[in-house]
Formats: C-alpha cells, sequence, structure tokens
C-alpha cells in the first residue's frame, strides 16, 4: 500500500529525544529556545516564538493583533477546519471568501468586497503549501489598516517572490505567520507550531499567553540566584511545546532543505507523468511562488465520480484523500455562525450550498490528493500514475 504520506523521521531525531530525556529538563527550556533561534534564521524572521500545534498559534496570532467578540475575521471557508475554529476562539465571525480555482488560494479580487466596519483581521492561508497571494491581499490591506495573519501550516520550506527577491514564507511578508509540525506537514515534532512576527510587542505577547499569562518563565526563576515571585496580569493558556518535541525539530530543520528539493522534483515528475491523463486539471504554482508540495491536488475530469477513482486507486493499492473540506458546510458551521461577501449583499447562501463559495465547493468534491513523500520511489510514483489512468478509464466506461 502505497500511503499518501510518511514523516521522515530517523535515528538523529530518536537521539535528540533521548538526550533531552536524560537531560531532566523536558518542559519548555533551553530546546525550545534554540529551536525558535534555529526556525528564525531560516525564515529570516525577527521573532518566532514555539507553541503546542498551529491551531494555537493561529489562536494566540488573533488575540495579539487585537480579535474581539463581535468582530469580523475574513478567510477561507476551503481549509482545514482549524483556519476558521480559531476565529471562533476569539468569539469572533469568520467571513468566508472564495477561492481561486487553479491555486486553491483566496481570490484577492473577492476580498475587499467582504471588508466591513467590523472586519478585525484578513487570515489567509497558504493551502498545502502554495504561497497565496500576498503581494495583492498585503495591498489591500494596508489602504484598509488591517492586520494579515498568514495560515502557513504546510508552508515550512514555501518561498515567494517578494520586492525584488525569494524570500520564505514566515519572513514574514503579512504581520504573523503561522506554522505547523503535525506529522501531515513537511517537518514534524509530533505535534507542534511556531509564530513568527517582526513585532517585538506581539512576540512577548505570545510568550506570556503560551504560558498561562505568568510574568516570569519558569526558566528564569530557576536559573535565578534571587527568589523571583511571579505574578499573573493577564489570563492566559497552556499552548506550550515540550523540549522533547523542540530537540526534535531542531533536527528536522537540518532536513528540511532535502525534504523541500525531493517533494518538488517529485512534484515536477508528477506534472509530466499526468499531462498523459486526459481532462485532469493539474496544480498550478504562479511564477512568484515555489510550493512544498505538502499535498499534490488533482482536478478529476469532468463526470468522473470522486467516491469511486478513490475506491478503485485504493483497491490498486495506492491511498488518496478528497479535495480539501469546506468548513461552512460542516455541522459546527450553522449558518449564523459564518457569513460571506455575498451574504453581506443580501445573496441567498445556505450551510448546503452557498453561491458565494463555489469555487471552493467545486475543488472540494472535484480534487483528490495524491501520495508525496520524500521516501517515495519513483516506480512507487509511476504506480500511482497508473492506478489513476486505470481508475479513470474505468469509471469513465462505467458513466
Ligand atoms: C494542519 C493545518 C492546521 C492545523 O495545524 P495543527 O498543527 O494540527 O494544529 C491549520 N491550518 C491549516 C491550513 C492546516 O493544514
Amino acid at each position: 500500500m502505497i500511503p499518501i504520506t510518511k514523516p521522515m523521521l530517523g535515528e538523529n531525531e530518536a537521539e535528540a529525544a533521548r538526550r533531552v530525556i536524560l537531560s531532566g529538563w523536558t518542559s519548555q527550556g533551553p530546546e525550545v529556545a534554540a529551536f525558535e533561534k534555529e526556525f528564525a534564521e531560516y525564515v529570516g524572521a525577527p521573532h518566532a516564538c514555539a507553541v503546542s500545534s498551529c491551531t494555537t498559534a493561529l489562536h494566540l496570532a488573533l488575540l495579539a493583533v487585537g480579535v474581539q467578540p463581535g468582530d469580523e475575521v475574513i478567510t477561507v471557508s476551503h481549509s482545514f477546519i482549524a483556519t476558521a475554529n480559531v476565529v471562533l476562539y476569539c468569539g469572533a465571525k469568520p467571513v468566508f471568501v472564495d477561492i481561486e480555482p487553479d491555486t486553491f488560494n483566496l481570490d484577492p479580487r473577492q476580498l475587499e468586497s467582504a471588508i466591513t466596519d467590523r472586519t478585525r483581521a484578513i487570515l489567509c492561508v497558504h493551502q498545502i503549501g502554495m504561497p497565496c497571494d500576498l503581494a495583492s491581499i498585503v495591498k489591500i490591506a494596508r489602504r484598509h489598516s488591517l492586520p494579515v495573519v498568514e495560515d502557513a501550516a504546510c508552508a515550512v520550506g514555501s518561498e515567494i517572490f517578494w520586492q525584488g527577491q525569494w524570500e520564505k514564507i514566515g519572513k514574514p511578508q503579512g504581520d504573523v505567520a503561522c506554522f505547523s509540525f503535525h506529522p501531515r506537514k513537511v517537518i514534524s515534532t509530533g505535534d507542534g507550531g511556531m509564530i513568527t512576527t517582526a513585532n517585538p510587542e506581539w512576540d512577548a505577547r505570545f510568550r506570556l499567553l503560551r504560558q498561562h499569562g505568568m510574568s516570569v518563565p519558569d526558566t528564569v526563576r530557576h536559573g535565578s540566584s534571587q527568589v523571583i515571585f511571579e505574578s499573573y496580569p493577564i489570563v492566559g493558556y497552556n499552548f506550550r511545546m515540550t523540549d522533547i518535541q523542540a530537540a526534535v525539530g531542531r533536527e528536522q530543520l537540518k532536513r528540511l532543505p532535502e525534504i523541500v528539493s525531493k517533494r518538488r522534483n517529485l512534484a515536477s515528475r508528477y506534472k509530466t507523468l499526468l499531462a498523459e491523463i486526459p481532462g485532469l486539471g493539474l496544480p498550478v504554482e504562479p511564477d512568484w511562488a515555489r510550493s512544498t508540495w505538502q499535498s499534490f491536488c488533482v482536478r478529476l475530469p469532468e463526470g468522473a465520480d470522486q467516491r469511486q477513482v478513490m475506491q478503485s486507486m485504493l483497491d490498486d493499492g495506492v491511498s488518496t484523500r478528497r479535495g480539501i473540506m469546506c468548513s461552512h458546510r460542516e455541522a459546527a458551521y450553522p449558518a449564523n455562525a459564518w457569513s460571506c461577501a455575498g451574504r453581506n449583499a443580501g445573496t441567498d447562501c445556505t450551510a448546503e450550498s452557498c453561491q458565494c463559495l463555489r469555487h471552493s465547493e467545486e475543488a472540494q468534491t472535484q480534487t483528490i490528493i495524491l501520495p508525496l513523500f520524500p521516501q517515495m520511489g519513483l516506480d512507487q510514483q509511476d504506480h500511482v500514475v497508473t492506478a489513476l489512468h486505470d481508475a479513470l478509464r474505468v469509471v469513465m466506461l462505467n458513466e
């Protein structure tokens, strides 16, 4: 069976975890600090703050930029549900904007019509590692004095051509970027997240909020020769990363260039091989973007049933996933929990079908995600392509 993905972990990561366990200090400490420093250097960010996941990273990012109950945050429905959930955690309402059908990313042409006097932030997503059109998004955001938070869960290693040069996602080009180290993403610490920003006040806020709002971190008290009493000026959370995870993350960072390069080679080979299949839509990478290809998503030919194609490939030993979900179609999002640019204008949209989010809904039902991982052999990749070709022949015949 060819899996959809496989984290690239080995002896170095195991040894790093062992070293931390035997040191006796396993919670947020020196390894987290070192991982933050190395990650910041890698993406070129002034500040990086490690947390327990990308979901908690996004939650703290929205709180830091000032999202409050009753506010609106503009984002996409077509994303993993955590993107929309963090807006609800803040008591705010997600306002969904449709995607571009070829990049699966927020369509900047729809952005301005979604802005109201309640809009407090724009939460854009670099979906499955493909940088979104930050140049257009940031321009509109600046015009309306809105902060841009980037959901970069899948974009560790992604690059964007920015003001005349290639930069890593996370510098950040917006105001705050949030990353994930879940095993389904590019590098993994089991679970884990990172927040980068150029704003030192926000960075201080993340550090306070991730550790119960505690004025003096335990690492400082531990290392002091004086007795220190901490205080709790605000209500915070426990969103810490452990030192065991951070030590694994530092080893993963060393592998990152190799991981990204292998993923890019496989993606480019997929594009060549899959071009042979009639009617299949291939992912589009704008010339100002370099993806990590965290997922390789193809659009099935018109009339091909998604479930049947996936079942046929599974029978052939290839696991796939359906296209990215749409949060507005889930029971957790009844019609009063969200809004969309069209609904503000009085268009009749329901949870079952939203005219304003047509491209999002079509991408969910018309695309599938193919296996892609750095250890993938060329014979395995050939097998995926053959399995897809065969599945489509059978499914289209039965139509
Ligand atoms: C995976 C993912 C998240 C959540 O990341 P966790 O680290 O699992 O919390 C958020 N947004 C997007 C776009 C994702 O793909």
